[in-house]
């Protein structure tokens, strides 16, 4: 027996989402319909809204309903460091941590030969103009995940501004807590006993 056709093509939408598969989307679907009509609407509102009212900050690649991005236009924020994160998500976990008060630039992506995307599929281009007109920056910290990605994509950034003599930097990625050594990979590893501090 076939699904009616809302309920498919709903199943159909749920499966577009990461790590969602037709056992869960399926369960996903049923459960919307049973939800009462205001909620599935705030919902359908939020989604179209989402799409609708957010941009890339012109500047700095982030997330953001005005452009340029609360964090560019902030000029009591230090305009001497720049950190290189991957993903809009990365800006909003520094920003958690309150520790931090410079500024960002969002790549979209990392460098992955397997999955087809080069220097010129991230947010790179707009980087080296940014540093080259932006005579403020000091430092580059490179935020990228400790992934096989992450790390080629900082070391490509890293040797492409070093002609510049910018200093660059990278985040110590350290072992997260409660974690085995046994099962930390040699990269993380290297990166938590390197990053070590004293005590
Ligand atoms: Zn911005």
């Amino acid at each position: 027996m076939q699904y009616p056709e809302p309920i498919a093509k709903l199943i159909d939408s749920y499966m577009k989402l990461p790590g969602i598969g037709a056992k869960s989307a399926t369960r996903m679907a049923f459960y919307t319909i049973d939800m009462p009509a205001d909620d599935v609407t705030d919902f359908a509102k939020a989604l179209i809204s989402a799409k609708r009212d957010l941009h890339y900050c012109s500047i700095c690649g982030n997330i953001t309903e005005n452009d340029p991005c609360v964090i560019c236009a902030d000029k009591t924020r230090d305009q001497s460091k720049l950190i290189v994160v991957e993903q809009p998500k990365d800006v909003m976990s520094l920003e958690k941590m309150r520790e931090y008060h410079g500024l960002y630039h969002v790549l979209h992506g990392v460098l992955s030969p397997i999955e087809g995307k080069g220097p010129e599929d991230l947010n790179i281009t707009s980087l080296v103009k940014r540093l080259q007109d932006n005579e403020a920056i000091q430092e580059v910290i490179l935020a990228t995940n400790a992934t096989p990605e992450g790390e080629a994509t900082a070391m490509y950034i890293s040797r492409l501004l070093k002609p510049a003599g910018l200093k660059t930097t990278r985040l110590a990625h350290g072992l997260a807590v409660g974690s085995d050594i046994e099962y930390a990979d040699e990269m993380t590893l290297f990166k938590a006993i390197e990053g070590r501090t004293e005590i």
